[in-house]
């Protein structure tokens, strides 16, 4: 099950690191299975990630990206919205 991409962009792994320290996500640490999309707040589209910055080692996701519908993308781990 490992789609996951190795490493993501500071901003998005600061959040995640917030997401462990208030118990969002269950796991130790060094255990890390976390699934981290994007999605939109109100239609939950999967947001693509940024081909042009994107590689084999970064998943980049604009930030301010808008949803066809109108809503924004926010992060969800595990299935949850942070
Ligand atoms: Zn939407």
């Amino acid at each position: 099950m490992n789609n996951i991409p190795l490493k993501y962009q500071p901003q998005i792994k600061q959040l995640v690191n917030k997401a462990y320290a208030r118990g969002f996500v269950k796991g130790q640490k060094s255990m890390r299975r976390e699934i981290i999309e994007f999605r939109c707040n109100k239609c939950h589209n999967l947001q693509d990630q940024d081909d042009k910055q994107s590689n084999e080692n970064w998943a980049v996701f604009k930030t301010n990206e808008k949803c066809k519908c109108g809503g924004k993308y926010v992060l969800f781990v595990n299935g949850k919205e942070l």
